[in-house]
């Protein structure tokens, strides 16, 4: 039976259970099966998450075959040359600062862990080039550890849908991973980025399709247009924040 969004609001818990499970109905897979990133390992993913910011998964792709065919391992890349390397990465955009990273972090992996991409974010996150986001995703596809991801498609859909008010990604990272189970916080990232690029969109969300809409804090319908699960009493759209108090 359809709960109303007040009732699910009520418990955060409850209600990231819920969206959890449904959006796992809808991109099935583990997080390494809904990576879009190709790569082989954790080194390999490590670069192409790096090269992924500011860029699609696309392009990246697009690019890292040949970076890997020539750099594919830390001893390789720690001892390229800058300019080789910012030629092959050129088309990712904010090629110098991320050619510079590349290097930095290889010379890293090699100085400090004898060239093993290390488990531990705390370890992570001193890498040259990689933030919590980039930590989280090498976490939880390359090992399967719990991590969650936070890009602009996680803070918008978790806001939206009432389950946190926070703007800032480390402390909406902390907040769903307080309410998710660990062994599914790096799936959990990826299907809302998946279900924000092709539902909840940030300008257009498409809630009459969105598998969400019944439980989510703002959806918005289309006069006349009721999801089956809806209830029919329409509690109208509220904030996000709204789920917070
Ligand atoms: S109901 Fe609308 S606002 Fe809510 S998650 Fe779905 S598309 Fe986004």
């Amino acid at each position: 039976m359809a709960r109303s969004p007040s009732t699910l609001s009520s418990n955060i818990e409850e209600l990231a259970r819920e969206v959890s499970t449904r959006l796992a109905a809808e991109y099935p897979g583990s997080a390494r099966d809904l990576c879009a990133l190709d790569h082989d390992g954790a080194f390999q993913l490590l670069v192409a998450t790096i090269l992924s910011a500011q860029c699609t998964d696309e392009r990246v792709n697009s690019v890292t075959p040949a970076l890997f065919a020539r750099y594919g391992s830390p001893e390789l890349m720690a001892a390229a040359s800058r300019s080789d390397l910012e030629e092959l990465i050129k088309s990712t955009g904010f090629f110098r600062n991320k050619a510079a990273s590349l290097l930095g972090m290889s010379q890293a992996l090699l100085n400090n862990f004898a060239g093993e991409v290390p488990h531990p974010i705390e370890q992570l996150v001193r890498l040259p080039g990689v933030g919590r986001k980039t930590a989280n995703v090498v976490r939880s596809v390359a090992f399967s550890e719990p991590g969650l991801p936070v890009d602009t498609h996680v803070g918008r859909l978790s806001r939206r849908i009432g389950l946190v008010s926070d703007h800032d990604p480390v402390k909406v990272e902390h907040r769903l991973t307080a309410v998710l189970p660990p062994d599914g916080t790096g799936a959990f990232s990826l299907r809302m980025i998946l279900h924000g690029r092709a539902v909840c969109r940030a300008r257009a969300p498409r809630c009459a399709d969105c598998c969400l809409a019944d439980i989510c804090q703002s959806a918005e319908l289309p006069e006349g247009h009721e999801p089956s699960s809806r209830p029919s009493a329409k509690a109208g759209p509220r904030s996000a924040e709204a789920a917070q108090r």
